[in-house]
């Protein structure tokens, strides 16, 4: 009997995609996929099947309920760009906990790679970097007046997507700079009317736009500090967080 083989060849350019997809890098064991030969760098890496192309009768039982990220199993949604030992050892033998693990993993690597393509539609007021300066600066300490945790809006608007560990330091940065940040958009406004809200728009307009992608509360909140961060040159991501924990305090993100 001849076996019909599901696979299909993959092009250089699906191939750079998927590539890029994990930063050139295995994303199970943190390998490095390429390697530098005469001068050249090599890619050395495979593209695995996330659902297996021509799964065996008991691999079709096994998955039987289990999700999958395309009916298409060549879809580049079903792929992942791996090292050839943890291509390997992932199918054989295959186990749903390694399946589930997979899974999870490209889906995190789809949605990262939507929200980072839609960055250029989203800009921020350079404005921003005042603030992000202000808080790296030392003389900061004598300025800082902590505002209540009476007074805190992060636990209403918090679900159980939030992280615990996510939600306590949103709550101690909106305690230690709330206040400050407050006095340093005032002074922002008087030169230049209205740039508070524009900034306010901008953020809860890419905070809209991360809710289509995935509504988890960890999830929104990493992808806009990340964002931010791109956006003013990574100039300082505690900085960022700093600016996001005021914005779901006093705006309606996270809502
Ligand atoms: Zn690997």
């Amino acid at each position: 009997m001849v076996v019909k083989d599901n696979r299909r060849e993959f092009s250089e350019n699906e191939k750079m995609i998927l590539y890029n997809e994990v930063d050139g890098r295995c994303p199970i064991c943190g390998g490095v996929l390429s390697h530098k030969k005469s001068g050249r760098i090599h890619k050395t890496f495979e593209i695995a099947h996330i659902y297996p192309a021509n799964p065996r009768p008991e691999e079709q039982n096994l998955l039987k309920n289990e999700e999958r990220l395309s009916e298409d199993v060549n879809s580049l949604k079903n792929v992942l760009a791996v090292c050839r030992i943890c291509h390997r050892k992932f199918d054989t033998p295959r186990t749903i906990e390694e399946y589930r693990l997979w899974v999870r993993l490209k889906k995190k690597l789809l949605q990262d790679a939507e929200i980072k393509n839609t960055y250029s539609l989203f800009n921020i007021e350079a404005e921003i970097t005042v603030i992000l300066q202000k808080l790296n600066n030392q003389t900061l300490e004598e300025e800082l007046v902590q505002l209540s945790y009476d007074s805190l809006k992060v636990d209403q608007k918090a679900n159980d997507s939030l992280p615990y560990a996510i939600k306590r330091s949103i709550k101690r940065d909106v305690v230690d700079y709330f206040d400050y940040i407050r006095r340093l958009f005032i002074e922002i406004d008087k030169v230049t009317p209205y740039k508070f809200d524009t900034l306010a728009a901008q953020i809860k307009s890419f905070y809209c736009k991360c809710m289509q992608i995935n509504s988890n509360q960890g999830y929104v909140y990493t992808a806009i500090v990340n964002w931010l961060d791109e956006k003013t040159n990574s100039y300082s991501k505690k900085a960022c967080e700093i600016v996001v924990a005021y914005f779901i305090q006093d705006c309606e993100v996270l809502s």
